[in-house]
């Protein structure tokens, strides 16, 4: 069977959550079966592996479970990318707009130093505007994105495309109308 189908079959779509109209993909029954657990992590082991990263930069919250784990691993360290106001040391940000006013992400100024080669990861591209701004401070830092991952992408939204457009590699395993 095809590993993307069974991965996908563990999505459980919430209808109107969390406003009317909105079907959320919740990922949590991918992660409290150990089998499709694995077999997820598996897909993003074993297209990293070659490639050598040097870290893994994890979007929060939900690209830090999964990129925990890939970093653990490909033995490599893990850098989270959080809300603002969440990391202690100094930091740099990043703003983008969302439908009803804006977010702004953050990333420690040392997580990583210029020419390191990270994958980073989150669990699903909507309108592409968090995977953007990661991006963008993994930049700043000097490194270079080997590619962007997530597990879910959903196209009709424009974010993948926004991104590839941008410049920045993506993979993603499943995607949802
Ligand atoms: P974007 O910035 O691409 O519009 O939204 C993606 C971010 O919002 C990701 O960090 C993701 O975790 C979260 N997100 C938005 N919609 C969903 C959804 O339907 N399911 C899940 N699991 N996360 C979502």
């Amino acid at each position: 069977p095809d590993a993307a189908d069974y991965i996908r079959r563990h999505i459980r779509t919430v209808p109107d959550w969390p406003l009317p109209g909105v079907q959320f993909r919740d990922i949590t029954p991918l992660l409290s079966n150990p089998r499709v657990f694995r077999v997820l992590i598996d897909q993003f082991v074993h297209r990293y592996f070659d490639q050598k990263p040097t870290a893994i930069a994890g979007l929060d919250a939900r690209g830090f479970i999964i990129g925990s784990v890939l970093a653990y691993e490909l033995n490599i360290g893990f850098v989270p990318i959080r809300k603002k106001g969440k990391l202690p040391f100094s930091t740099v940000e990043e703003s983008y707009e969302l439908e009803y006013g804006s977010a702004t992400v953050e990333i420690h100024s040392d997580a990583v130093k210029p020419g390191e080669r990270i994958v980073l990861i989150d669990d699903l591209i909507a309108t592409g505007g968090t995977m953007l701004a990661g991006a963008r401070l993994l930049q700043r830092l000097g490194a270079e994105i080997i590619e962007g991952a997530a597990i879910v992408d959903l196209p009709e939204l424009g974010g993948s495309a926004k991104l590839r457009a941008a410049g920045l590699a993506l993979f993603t395993l499943v995607d949802f109308e």
